[in-house]
């Protein structure tokens, strides 16, 4: 993630060319502020800020003559004054007095050479403050490399997408996962727009380039942390989570120069959670229903009988009679309802155990085959050879096949076409029911499991998938849906395989 910064001083802020001069340095005197002026030139940290510098000789090194055992100054010529100094040396172009006698300071000054440039004793403690200075700075720069490798592995090592985005929504950089997500390099992706590099479909972006009330324009506007959830359909038409946080990141000058944003896939636990809230809904739904059978079913039944015996009475007119019948159709379709809640919520009647999912699904296909079949439609069923049995109830497995059957004739205009396929898939035997119907828009799939959540109006409970997933968290399964609106729905049954059991081979299979 390592990024140069961009120095933001305005033009003409300092009028130096680095390349420009060299300082040839001649020292008077080795006073206090000498040997930093050593440490100055030989520090490769400083030399960077600094033009370059030459130590060209020395003139009165007065009492302190160990400092000139100095490896650094045991090769340059020493002079007793420095008028002589500066005579042999005409290419000295800065002179230094480090010899702390301020009453000679005019004089030397009034005498210098046209071109040399002069530091006295106290204006070089600026000299010594900048060696302390490039002293800390290099600490700092060891301590922010470190930092910056630390972040960089965690940054990289994330399971999330990071990128970091400029003003115009393009990438800056990305961490590790984004280019493996995407199987491409980050020079590839470097400059791309960022609801490309977010895309979980190659055929459409994350976003529309116009929609402004994402994560990334909020920040940029805001100057805040944003964040949003957001909902996608991939490719097989499942549903995605993603949890999208975006960070302003600003500059030396405070201002917002680029964005960072962190996108996580939160599917798996937001489908956690839906299931928890679900599960609670069913257990009220539940304790409910018991009230309902009691307080309802009994006068229901009371009130079916007796118009059952009023509809005998021959002193009925006919359009009596008429609604007498639509009183008892109506009080045997709330009955149905009621005893649907009832099935849903009742602790499953039948035995689960060791179940052949092609015999069942097979069963299932033939019971509709033989019944109905909408005109120009075809239902058909493949199976997989030798595949193992599976933990489930049987009958309750093949009410479950024949409801989604049911939904998927639903769904479909004519002609269309149904396939219910049983297959094995990362060791759980998978049974498929896929239509070529009207598929589900997003909101229709983020809900199809909600107990009575039904887009059919009175014609349906909306507890048919949510009674299957029940029942397949029983047996250990799960059930997976995926819905393209206008080409069709696919409902996938994950049943757990009975380990250690010979393969079966299936009857007529
Ligand atoms: P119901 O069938 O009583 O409405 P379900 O739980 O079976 O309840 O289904 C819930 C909703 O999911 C349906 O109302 C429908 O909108 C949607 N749905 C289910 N299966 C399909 C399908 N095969 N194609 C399109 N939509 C479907
Ligand atoms: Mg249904």
């Amino acid at each position: 993630m390592a990024e140069k910064g961009t120095s933001h001083l305005p033009e003409g802020y300092c009028l130096w060319e680095m390349e420009e001069t060299e300082f040839r340095l001649g020292l008077l005197g080795s006073g206090p502020g000498f040997l930093s002026i050593l440490d100055i030139m030989s520090n490769p940290a400083i030399a960077e800020f600094l033009p370059p510098m030459t130590l060209v000789a020395l003139a009165e090194p007065g009492s302190e003559t160990a400092k000139l055992l100095d490896p650094r100054v045991r090769d340059i010529p020493v002079y007793a004054t420095y008028e002589e100094m500066l005579a042999r040396h005409p290419d000295i172009n800065m002179l230094v007095e480090l010899s702390g006698k301020r009453y000679r300071i005019k004089k030397i000054v009034a005498q210098l050479p046209d071109g040399v440039s002069f530091i006295d004793h106290t204006a070089s403690f600026i000299l010594c403050a900048l060696n302390k200075f490039a002293a800390i700075s290099a600490t700092c720069r060891t301590n922010l490399d470190n930092q910056r490798a630390l972040l960089e592995a965690v940054v990289n090592e994330v399971p999330e997408d990071i990128v970091v985005l400029d003003r115009q929504g393009h990438v800056a950089d990305c961490n590790r996962n984004v280019m493996v997500r995407l199987g491409k390099t980050k020079e590839v992706l470097l400059g791309r727009p960022c609801w490309e590099v977010q895309a979980v479909r190659d055929d459409l972006p994350f976003c529309h380039p116009e929609t402004k009330d994402c994560p990334f324009y909020t920040a940029l506007r805001t100057g805040q942390k944003a964040e949003a959830l957001e909902t996608r359909v991939n490719k097989e038409g499942r549903l995605l989570y993603f949890r999208v946080y975006a960070y302003p990141v600003r500059d030396a000058l405070g201002q917002i120069a680029h964005v960072l944003v962190m996108r996580r896939d939160i599917t798996s636990r937001t489908e956690g959670e839906k299931r928890l809230q679900q599960s609670e809904k069913i257990g009220i739904v539940g304790r409910m229903s018991q009230y309902l059978a009691h307080e309802i079913r009994n006068p229901l039944f009371a009130i079916g009988g007796f118009t059952n015996s009023l509809l005998r009475s021959e002193n009925l007119t006919p359009r009596e009679r008429e609604k007498v019948k639509i009183i008892l159709e109506e009080t045997a379709r709330l009955d149905a309802i009621l005893r649907e809640i009832l099935g849903f919520t009742k602790p499953g009647e039948g035995v689960v155990g060791e179940v052949d999912a092609v015999a069942v699904a097979r069963e299932a296909v033939a019971a509709l085959q033989g019944l109905y079949m909408p005109q120009d439609s075809s239902l058909t069923f493949e199976a997989e050879e030798s595949l193992p049995w599976v933990r489930a109830d049987a009958d309750t497995l093949k009410r479950g096949i024949i409801h989604l059957i049911d939904n998927a004739y639903e769904a479909m205009g004519r002609p269309g076409a149904v396939i219910v396929r049983v297959f094995l898939n990362q060791g759980d035997v998978c049974v498929s029911v896929g239509d070529t119907g009207r598929g589900m828009p997003k909101d229709v799939l983020e809900r199809v499991f909600s107990p009575f959540f039904s887009t059919k109006g009175g014609k349906g409970t909306g507890l048919g998938l949510a009674k299957l997933r029940k029942d397949m968290d029983d047996w250990g399964g799960s059930v997976e849906v995926a819905s393209q609106e206008g080409k069709g729905t696919t409902v996938t049954l994950r049943l757990a395989a009975v380990l250690g059991v010979p393969a079966t081979v299936i009857p007529g299979g």
